[in-house]
């Protein structure tokens, strides 16, 4: 486990001094209770997976404390919300709401102001409200997670699914507000999602959607309602805190099956990803599936770097082969992982379809499920993308002590040849900065999220600086050819932002307008997505 000792003590907010804020913060705590208020000044644990901590970014880059909280909040109900968005008003603190913050390799649950105070509603929070097996639909708090819904949906005995991400500890709120991604049919959260229910920085609540009218039974089954669809400017922003999300859920499609290729070269990616995309379009390959290149399946088996390769540098090609070669999928450079659904004939016709197609490429390989180990990797593919939540996906953490990671996912259409252009940008700052390349490209539909794994030993300064580089460097040569992120850690949000730019940054003011009438003292979240407010703008807070 790691700690880091307090260097500069305790994150007081900019503008306030230590003393009132203390005060502040007791005035707080006299009206929510003082267990649900708490100071954040004893040493940083970073804990792990499922106690992680919010009071800072357990997977550091920049300085440890530079993304450090000064206290956090536990609201148990939406008056209460509403009570610490007044208190932040009055005494101009920032806020930093969460649902569950096991949002890694983005931020955690760091704020991105230092000092600002976290609001992780995930702790009281965490109703599941509603469950419509007919209508296959739910109504969460912020603190449900992927595995608590799917836990109620079995004990209820409900013949519905949950899309889960990888790793399904976290929020559905959190997740799908991040425009998070999983693996079934339904990989498309934020897409799936129907109604919010919003606090406004100034402390107003409203809904979203049919939500807006008094007795709709129809706010998780119609997400736009009448008017302006205001939902958006919910996900990746700072204009208000969610307190309740509808959700479409899948219905058990009577059976699924998981299959496997392997292809031989790095340059196979480009026909592979123009075989996938008329297919994908069509629908005959049903989830959102995973490409993935070959380092990962042998990182995912959870042992450390030093077991196959002692050296400094990306682990080379040869070495790589050989260690695939003992495996049950053997050498090859890229592994497609994808799930077909509904009983086994209407499966195997369109599993013939993509076997046919996917063959056509030199040196491809089916493996057969019933060859490979109860303990592989593939198993826990296959559980995801049958909607049950699974935790494997952690292990490839352990490749490098300390092992912390980065996600750098720029977005491109399903086309061959942007994605080998993706993946050259990618390699050559993996290489440049001696980072091993876990890199999956996971197929919405017409598009493809590039997930590339920066997986590093933060307890090196050294290292967290060379990865701080490469991830600013391969986020500029995306910019320059054409590709965006669709999300980046909170460090990062300032220089993606600016990628996002065209006619003279017309989006970043449009952003910064609605800010500045919907959060006129500028307490929500400063900073969060490159979007600041008139108070902290062009004051030296931007990186
Ligand atoms: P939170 O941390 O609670 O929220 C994320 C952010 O959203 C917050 O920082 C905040 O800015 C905002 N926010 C949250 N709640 C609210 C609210 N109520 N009101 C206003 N703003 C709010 N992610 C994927 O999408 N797909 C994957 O497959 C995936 N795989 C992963 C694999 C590994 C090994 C790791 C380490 C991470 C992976 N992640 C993946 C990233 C992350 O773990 C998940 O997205 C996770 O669900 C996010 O955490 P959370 O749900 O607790 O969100």
């Amino acid at each position: 486990e790691f700690q880091t000792p307090r260097k500069r003590g305790l994150a007081v907010p900019a503008g306030i001094g230590r003393t009132e804020f203390v005060k502040a913060l007791d005035e707080l705590s006299q009206s929510l209770g003082k267990d649900h208020v708490v100071l954040n000044d004893q040493p940083l644990e970073d804990g792990w997976y499922m106690e992680h901590p919010n009071t800072h970014d357990a997977f550091m880059i920049m300085d440890e404390e530079e993304t450090v909280s000064s206290a956090c909040v536990y609201p148990g109900s939406v008056p209460e919300v509403q009570l610490v968005v007044a208190w932040a008003n009055k005494h101009l603190v920032p806020l930093y709401p969460i649902s569950m913050g096991r949002n890694l390799g983005y931020g955690g649950a760091a704020p991105r102001v230092r000092g600002s105070v976290i609001v992780d509603m995930g702790k009281r929070m965490n109703k599941i409200l509603d469950i419509n097996p007919d209508d296959c639909t739910c109504l969460v708090e912020p603190g449900v997670s992927f595995y608590a819904l799917y836990e109620e949906i079995q004990k209820r005995g409900y013949k519905i699914w949950v899309d889960t991400p990888d790793l399904g500890g976290g929020s559905i709120i959190g997740n799908t507000l991040e425009h998070g991604v999983g693996y079934t049919p339904y990989g498309d959260h934020w897409g799936a999602h129907s109604g919010l229910e919003v606090v406004l920085p100034t402390g107003e609540l409203f809904r979203t959607g049919m939500g807006a009218l008094p007795g709709s039974d129809a706010w998780q089954t119609f997400p736009y309602g009448f008017g302006p669809v205001s939902d958006g400017i919910f996900s990746q922003s700072n204009f208000g805190i969610v307190t309740k999300m509808g959700m479409a859920l899948m219905p058990d499609p009577g059976g699924c099956e998981t299959f496997l290729y392997t292809f031989q070269h790095e340059d196979d990616l480009l026909l592979l990803v123009d075989t996938v995309r008329p297919l994908r379009i069509a629908n005959i390959l049903e989830n959102v599936a995973q490409i993935r290149h070959a380092t990962i399946e042998i990182a995912v088996s959870g042992k450390r770097r030093t077991e196959f390769y002692d050296g400094t540098g990306p682990i080379p090609a040869e070495v790589l082969q050989g260690h695939l070669e003992k495996t049950p999928i053997g050498r090859c450079n890229w592994v497609y992982y994808g799930t077909q659904y509904g009983p086994e004939k209407i499966r195997k016709y369109k599993l013939d379809i993509i076997h046919q197609e996917f063959m056509k490429i030199p040196g491809a390989k089916r493996i057969d499920p019933q060859s490979l180990p109860k303990d592989h990797y593939f198993w826990s593919r296959a559980k995801i993308a049958g909607g049950q939540p699974d935790f494997e996906e952690l292990s490839y953490l352990n490749w490098v002590p300390n092992g912390g990671h980065l996600g750098f996912s720029p977005v491109s259409p399903t086309r061959g040849s942007d994605v080998l252009k993706l993946w050259k940008i990618a390699k050559e700052r993996h290489d440049q900065y001696g980072i091993d390349l876990f890199m999956t490209f996971c197929v919405g539909l017409r598009e493809l999220h590039m997930i590339n794994l920066v997986v590093y030993d933060r307890g090196s300064p050294e290292r967290r600086k060379a990865v701080e580089k490469c991830m600013r460097s391969m986020i500029d040569d995306a910019a320059k050819s054409g590709y965006g992120e669709y999300r980046t850690h909170l460090l990062f949000q300032d220089q993606v932002a600016r990628t996002y730019n065209w006619n003279d940054n017309a989006l970043m003011k449009f952003n910064e307008k609605l800010k500045d009438a919907l959060d006129p003292n500028g307490i929500l979240a400063p900073g969060r997505c490159g979007i600041w407010p008139e108070r902290y703008r062009g004051r030296g807070w931007e990186i």
